[in-house]
């Protein structure tokens, strides 16, 4: 199919599998001047790409074009959406006992050398991966929430949202969108860009919340729920008998993760919360306001952004103690809205939270931006979290 590729980023997790898949497949890996196809890395920015050869595409399209051509019924269930991705993706593959690919750290091409090709492949998509795909179309697309994130990448929420769209606008009419109508986004977006699919919304006020709202902690992972649960009705499959085996899905861990009861005090972690909307969501799950301990990369949100989000803080948090890059930033907003205090690491934070506590609380750390000013990545920094509390 192919006879050369470059491979932009070939060091890091995905281009050494595309690498690796090339060998295999004898394609030879050439300088992208001479490729016939150029692949990318997400974590290249279309900034940074040669300015020769072919417009370089994804991992995941170039996968695509693989797979199919190997096993033209495979079916591919994409999910995208600013929060709730790897959640939904891990339910899926639960409900489907199908394998889970994508921006949940298994590159879809480590499919492609496998002998027997599974049925049903689900990926996570993030939007950078989406942003470099141009044919890609999988079966069954999900698009759960767009909210304010990777302003710095994409340079503004229009441009963040149409990357969004790529999940479904190459989709024909005997193919599924399943797509979330209380989220005003993804309603423009809709409009903005058609959808030839056959669509099935999904909202709190679906007919499937009754069955999952009692065993999900918080609406969102209920919608969650319902996203996955829509997939297995789509193929024909019972959600009744998902609905039970949603019951015996564990969480993925570091999303709003209960880690344990210091002097009564119940404390959960969550790290992966790198953006403003998820600690919004992380607050508004439990029925008391809660302590909450917030920060660390600094990332671009308009005024606007925080001032949506001062609402919530007012209503949901009875006290905010914030370190990292950006907790100077979180003084700045919110120092009058919220009893605030400012530390410089994650111990003194957990300290002084739990020093404000009283029994019956809930403490709560939902950075709302990501871990790199002080930690590897959200994994390292959870962990961390979970080790001093559990020391305590
Ligand atoms: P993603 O893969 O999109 O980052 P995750 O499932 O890993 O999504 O969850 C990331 C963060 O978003 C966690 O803090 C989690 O509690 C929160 N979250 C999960 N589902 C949703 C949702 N549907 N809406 C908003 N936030 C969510």
């Amino acid at each position: 199919m192919f006879k050369s590729v470059a491979i932009l980023g070939e060091s890091g997790v995905t281009g050494q599998a595309v690498a690796r898949v090339c060998k295999d497949l004898s394609i030879s890996i050439v300088s992208p001047e001479f490729a016939d196809v150029v692949v990318a890395s997400p974590g290249i920015p279309p900034s940074n790409y040669p300015e020769v050869g072919p417009p370089p595409i994804s991992e995941i399209e170039f996968s695509f074009l693989l797979l199919k051509s190997k096993k033209p019924t495979i079916k591919l269930i994409g999910v995208t959406g600013t929060n709730g991705k790897s959640t939904v993706t891990s339910m899926i593959g639960h409900l489907l006992g199908c394998p889970v690919s994508g921006n949940i750290g298994i590159p879809l091409i480590n499919f492609v050398l496998g002998p027997d090709l599974p049925d049903y492949i689900v990926v996570e998509l993030s939007s950078y991966q989406l942003e470099r795909c141009f044919v890609f179309c999988p079966d069954i697309s999900i698009l759960l929430n767009i909210t304010p994130d990777h302003l710095e990448r994409h340079g503004s929420m229009d441009a963040y949202a149409k990357s969004k769209a790529t999940i479904y606008k190459n989709q024909c009419k005997d193919q599924f969108l399943i797509y979330n109508e209380d989220d005003d986004r993804v309603i423009q977006l809709l409009g903005d860009v058609s959808v030839k699919a056959k669509v099935v919304p999904f909202s709190r006020k679906h007919r499937l919340m009754a069955k999952v709202e009692s065993f999900q902690l918080g609406i969102h992972n209920a919608l969650n729920a319902v996203a996955a649960l829509l997939v297995i009705e789509v193929l024909g499959k019972s959600v009744d008998d998902g609905v039970e085996k949603l019951k015996h899905f564990s969480a993925l861990p570091h999303r709003l993760e209960f880690v344990k009861q210091v002097n009564d005090v119940s404390i959960y972690n969550d790290s992966k919360s790198t953006n403003l909307d998820s600690t919004q969501i992380a607050i508004c799950s439990f029925k008391n306001p809660v302590h909450l301990i917030m920060g660390g990369k600094l990332k671009l949100y308009s005024d606007s952004d925080y001032r949506r989000f001062q609402h919530y803080l007012k209503q949901h948090v009875c006290s905010l103690v914030v370190f990292g890059e950006s907790a100077s930033t979180l003084v700045e907003h919110y120092n009058t809205i919220v009893l605030l205090q400012v530390v410089s690491t994650m111990k003194d934070a957990l300290d002084i939270s739990l020093k404000m506590s009283e029994p019956g609380d809930t403490l709560v750390f939902s950075p709302g931006y990501s871990s790199f000013d002080q930690f590897d990545n959200f994994e390292h920094r959870g962990t961390t979290f979970k080790e001093m509390v559990n020391a305590l």
